[in-house]
């Protein structure tokens, strides 16, 4: 069987950034930039005064000087101060020529409407006043290609006039639950019957890691049925099917997958939870593969195998990571815990804000309940751990999960 690690380098060697699209900038808050952005003006535009106060000469040492004009953010200067005069100036005014300094208004007191004394008349040149182009200036880079566009990108990019940006598109993502025995959360389970909660865990999974899923209709067991709606989740970049992937009779999803046109690339790797974990791809002319995963149907397994192997595969195609490898952090053990091996696992477990790692009572891969104050995902070895408070252990973090106060 697959290891962890060996299993991941087959995803990876699929998985490959989206072919770039051209977008408005108000639609591309967490994309990722295709190509380097320059500006197409200075910032600011012009020499602004930074303080509201008089500009003048900062050579000038006469006491008082002459209110030539008042200049608020928006205006044009319209005469030159020369020693003796100077200009009422509000914070992002234009300065006009001649000026090199500002003072502040708080330290001038006003003789009438034309005259200005100043209490400080040896200003530093350059006081108070931020010289045109200092920010960025016209056809320099203010943005890499491979940045991920946050609100502060977003400004920066707005002031640089990038009204249209070539980005990595949001991966589109289907999610296909199966099993005969699932209901919805609005229904009464009868007997046999169980709640659908994988299609909620990854929808929202997704919705988490700024994903865009769209939910097929739950399949039942039948292998006809799954291959159409395999077929429609095809459409996607990536398609999430959940059960149907272990070894029962009615494991119907990697024949249906094969059916549908997907090539299988492997089936089950040595993990706990999440060993019957299927992954295949269908090849396009334009692009990289689709990616398919057949996660387990237990939640938890599926749920671990969603971030150990469809994150940072989405992470790739999003242009976010350049490769599938998983982001291992590096903690502490809070208490003793003991693991007699087998499988690599990758355990529910509670990180705080010390890197301290407590590994709760769960009660495996069905336990979604045990697991509701998860944020992260110990590993432990396959060769077995013994744990002793303060042992230092490795962990993925599952993001915007329970982040603590
Ligand atoms: P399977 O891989 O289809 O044999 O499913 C393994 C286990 O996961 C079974 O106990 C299923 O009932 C359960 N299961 C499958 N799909 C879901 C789902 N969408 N939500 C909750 N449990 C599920
Ligand atoms: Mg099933």
């Amino acid at each position: 069987m697959l290891t962890v690690d060996e299993a991941l380098q087959l995803v990876g060697q699929h998985a490959a950034q989206l072919a770039p699209i051209r977008i408005r900038l108000r639609d591309a808050l967490g994309l990722v930039l295709a190509d380097e952005v320059t500006s197409d003006v200075d910032s600011p535009p012009y020499n602004k005064a930074m303080m509201d106060g008089f500009a003048v000469v900062a050579s000038d040492r006469s006491p008082t000087r002459t209110i030539i004009e008042s200049i608020m953010a928006g205006d044009v200067p319209r005469r030159p101060i020369r020693p003796g005069t100077t200009a009422r100036v509000m914070t992002g005014a234009p300065l006009p020529d001649g000026a090199t300094a500002v003072v502040p208004v708080e330290q001038t007191e006003l003789v009438d409407d034309r005259t200005v004394r100043l209490e400080w008349i040896d200003p530093p040149p350059g006081k108070h006043i931020m010289p045109q182009g200092l920010s960025m200036s016209s056809g320099q880079c203010i943005a890499a290609a491979g940045r991920r566009i946050d609100s502060i990108t977003m400004a920066v990019l707005a002031e640089a006039g990038a009204a249209v940006l070539s980005v990595v598109p949001r991966p589109t993502v289907s999610v296909l639950t199966t099993g005969n025995e699932l209901v919805s959360v609005d229904e009464r389970p009868a007997a046999g019957q169980i709640r659908n909660s994988n299609g909620p865990l990854l929808t929202s999974a997704l919705c988490e890691g700024d994903y865009a899923p769209s939910v097929l209709p739950s399949g039942r067991d039948e292998l006809d049925e799954l291959v159409e709606l395999a077929q429609q989740g095809l459409e996607a970049d990536v398609l999430l099917v959940t059960g149907g992937v272990s070894a029962g009779v009615k494991d119907l999803v990697p024949a249906a997958l094969a059916q549908a046109g997907v090539q299988q690339v492997f089936h089950k790797v040595a993990l706990k939870p999440g060993k019957p974990l299927w992954f295949g791809i269908v090849p396009r002319e334009h692009g990289p593969p689709r990616l398919v995963f057949g996660l387990p149907g237990n939640p938890v397994s599926g749920f671990v195998c969603f971030h150990l192997f469809v994150i940072p595969a989405l992470a790739v195609l999003a242009g976010r990571a350049d490769s599938v490898v998983l982001r291992l952090s590096k903690g502490t053990s809070m208490g003793e815990f003991a693991y007699g091996g087998g499988r690599e696992m990758f355990r529910p477990a509670y990180v705080d804000a010390q890197q301290r790692v407590e590994i709760f009572p769960w009660h495996g891969s069905a336990d979604l309940a045990g697991m509701v104050r998860a944020n992260c995902l110990v590993r432990l070895s396959e060769t077995g751990v013994e744990l002793a408070a303060g042992d230092r252990l490795e962990y993925v973090r599952l993001p915007g999960i329970n982040p603590g106060k």
